[in-house]
């Protein structure tokens, strides 16, 4: 053996254990107390070792600007007319350096694959594809980022949009995305989504449902979309508060589409919680949606970020583990119950939660966080 990662706190069968990680070639050769071997040795000091983490839902190009922005209302058009408003400044250079600040938060906390969205809109035009693309690049010896480009200030009633995010697939992004509830035209988005995604092959990964009723929820025709294209799998939602305000019986048909169709759902409690409620003055719904339901039913899920330090969530260090601490309190998870698993849950994208195993890169990434959190 080459390595051996002493006094690792890992989970087994169910239970936390110390133990030593013995590694030969870049791939992990054994897991047992006691290793013997002539390797080099590291002490994890009883820190959790667990695969690189999945960070299934962040924006990277709008990431720390909470200097530049108000926050008074606290609701999602605010936090979209605030960052509009800011986002006619950017720049690539400084695109990139709030993003890079955000993306070495997020290797530190342990996250090896990454879905970022990224706005394109006549307003920012290609600066934040090319900054994050760059970004990307620059990083990828840590970390695999895959962008998605979406439109948040709309796509039928903001003319120019769709070319430039038909330009950001043809510069490589393999997912689109869609904020259907800040269109004149909610279901004209989708459609238009799903034709493009069609053309380009790409995955699609959908803002969705983020409102405090229940009124106007297009959930269900998202799952219509992706059986009639045949995209099972390849279709993630992300927030939809709204389910989390359905009565038991409706939420689990709903459940139950979303499982049929191959649909995934991303869950991110810090922004859900910072956006929904506004208008209540008391008994406040949090917005988050009970993800263990889901995935129980076979629904492939994910708690992810979100945002750091802007108006859509002014809070947040890029922790993953902290956001699952958050969502296990509002959501009172306690022990973990194990999923049914789903035909569709091997999503071909980065929309799956599922870690795989250590590859002999991952691992050695994994060594030098470790190596740079011993000394
Ligand atoms: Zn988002």
């Amino acid at each position: 053996m080459d390595l051996i990662v002493r006094n690792a706190c890992i989970l087994q069968d169910g239970e936390l254990r110390v133990i030593d990680i013995g590694i030969d070639g870049g791939t992990i050769a054994a897991i047992a107390p006691g290793l013997k071997a002539d390797a080099t040795q590291l002490d994890a000091a009883g820190c959790l070792v667990v695969p690189g983490l999945i960070e299934t839902h962040i924006h990277l190009d709008k990431t720390c600007i909470l200097d530049r922005c108000r926050i008074e209302e606290g609701t999602v058009a605010e936090a979209v007319r605030e960052t509009a408003a800011v986002k006619r400044n950017f720049t690539v250079e400084d695109v990139y350096a709030r993003a890079r600040r955000t993306l070495e938060r997020c290797i530190s906390h342990g996250t090896m694959r990454m879905r970022t969205h990224v706005e394109l809109d006549p307003g920012i035009g290609m600066i934040g594809l090319d900054a994050i693309s760059q970004l990307a690049r620059d990083y990828a010896w840590a970390i695999d980022v895959e962008l998605c480009v979406f439109p948040q200030e709309g796509l039928t009633n903001n003319p120019g949009t769709e070319e430039l995010l038909i330009e950001g697939l043809r510069r490589g992004a393999r997912t689109i995305g869609a904020a259907p509830y800040f269109d004149t035209e909610p279901r004209a988005q989708i459609d238009r989504i799903f034709a493009i995604a069609r053309d380009f092959d790409a995955e699609i990964d959908m803002h969705l449902d983020l409102a405090e009723t229940t009124q106007g929820m297009q959930v269900e025709y998202v799952c219509r979309k992706t059986e009639e294209y045949g995209w099972g799998g390849r279709v993630a939602v992300g927030h939809v508060t709204q389910m989390s305000l359905l009565p038991s019986d409706r939420f689990q048909a709903i459940t139950a589409r979303l499982a049929n169709a191959g649909v995934a759902v991303t869950v991110l409690p810090s922004t859900d919680l910072h956006l929904m409620g506004r208008s209540h003055d008391h008994a406040v719904p949090r917005g988050v949606v009970p993800v263990e339901s889901l995935r129980n039913a076979g629904v492939t899920c994910s708690i992810s970020t979100n945002n750091v330090l802007n108006p859509f969530t002014p809070y947040g260090d890029g922790s993953l583990i902290r956001m699952a601490n958050l969502y296990a309190n509002v959501c009172h998870a306690t022990r973990a119950t194990r999923p049914k698993p789903s035909p569709r849950s091997r999503s071909r994208s980065g929309a799956s939660s599922a870690g795989g195993p250590l590859s002999p890169a991952r691992v050695r990434s994994f060594i030098r966080r470790a190596n740079s959190r011993t000394r």
